[in-house]
């Protein structure tokens, strides 16, 4: 008989929250092998241990954030049906509850990147994520919501309806929005900060939290941080290790009350940060500044974690101390989406 506390397959003794991770990097391959069967997609690799090998990043072959996005094309096309989403909500909350006692996660993903380009009607997508959602809370008893992403590289009008989306679905279990995708493509952000400003507000006044990728590697600096988190006033940003060389951008982020979702070996593996180090320097900068931050997988199959693993991680390196781990994981609870 596995009693509670050993059930509690983290070193800290409690149980988490994760706020920032993907749908698309957080599938399990034999899942998204079968799903790609049952839908009959042509794959490029012919047997099951090729496929494993080719959804999953190996660091050797990553040198920047793009080289890392590109594995999300052939996770989101096979993540592209109402039975696939739904399945792969399901089993992303599932696995992170029995691997590391995650009992608070918030799920992230485009529906429009899950639609074969209209083909697929966006409704029952976003209604299949919530049957996922549904079924994995009944079963487990943790909390969880999911968050739709904008996207950089997408034209305003595409992102506005991802927005109605959310607002739409909030009442059923969408807690949020988020703005994802290359730091360094074209994009009309900048050009129409004031309709992006608009949309966040309508966001947040419609009870969703608003979250966004930002400073994550030096195409988004610290500058870049300051400009999105006074247009778009999120609650939190995604990744904002850029912040932590600007003063003013620290000072921006403790005033604002903004919590910023560090994902340790997701920056090691983009090359955000150069190695352990620097992650050390980051995360000690944070601390010595006062900001709020919490601690998350980003894309626990893809990357090969979990957040057990992010916790063993950051012990083991002496990167940070389990009271202050503890405070992050008080500062999930305190800032997560799900109410
Ligand atoms: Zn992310």
């Amino acid at each position: 008989m596995v009693n509670r506390l050993e059930a509690t397959r983290n070193s800290l003794g409690i149980e988490l929250s994760d706020l920032h991770i993907h749908l698309g990097g957080a599938v399990a391959p034999h899942i998204l092998w079968s799903l790609a069967h049952q839908q009959g997609l042509k794959l490029p690799v012919g047997s099951y241990w090729e496929f494993a090998e080719f959804i999953t990043i190996d660091p050797a072959k990553i040198n920047t954030l793009d080289d890392y996005l590109s594995y999300f094309h052939w996770t989101e096309k096979i993540q592209s049906s109402p039975e696939a989403v739904e399945r792969s909500v399901y089993e992303v909350i599932s696995k992170e509850f029995r691997s590391s006692n995650v009992t608070r996660l918030e799920l992230r993903f485009n529906p429009m990147k899950r639609n074969r380009g209209g083909e697929r009607d966006l409704d029952h997508i976003i209604h299949a994520a919530l049957r996922g959602l549904d079924r994995v809370v009944l079963e487990y008893q943790g909390k969880a919501g999911l968050i739709l992403c904008l996207d950089r590289e997408f034209a305003f009008d595409l992102n506005r309806v991802i927005v109605e989306k959310a607002v739409h679905y909030h009442p059923r279990g969408v807690v949020g929005i988020d703005l994802a995708g290359s730091e360094s493509g074209p994009s009309d952000l900048k050009s129409r900060a004031t309709d992006y400003a608009a949309l966040c507000s309508r966001a947040r006044d419609a009870g969703l939290g608003v979250t966004v990728h930002v400073g994550e590697t030096a195409a988004s600096p610290a500058a870049e941080v300051m400009e999105i988190v006074e247009v778009m006033q999120p609650h939190r940003i995604g990744h904002g290790i850029q912040a932590v060389s600007s003063p003013d951008a620290l000072k921006m982020l403790k005033e604002r009350n903004i919590c910023v979702e560090i994902c340790p070996t997701s920056n090691m593996q983009t090359h955000a940060v150069d190695g352990i180090e620097h992650l050390g320097r980051v995360l000690r900068t944070l601390v010595d500044a006062g900001i709020l931050f919490t601690i998350n997988t980003d894309n626990p199959y893809l990357s090969h974690t979990n957040l057990r693993h992010e916790i063993s991680f950051l012990l083991a390196n002496k990167l940070m101390s389990a009271a202050e781990l503890r405070q992050c994981f008080a500062w999930a609870e305190e800032f997560s989406f799900i109410r």
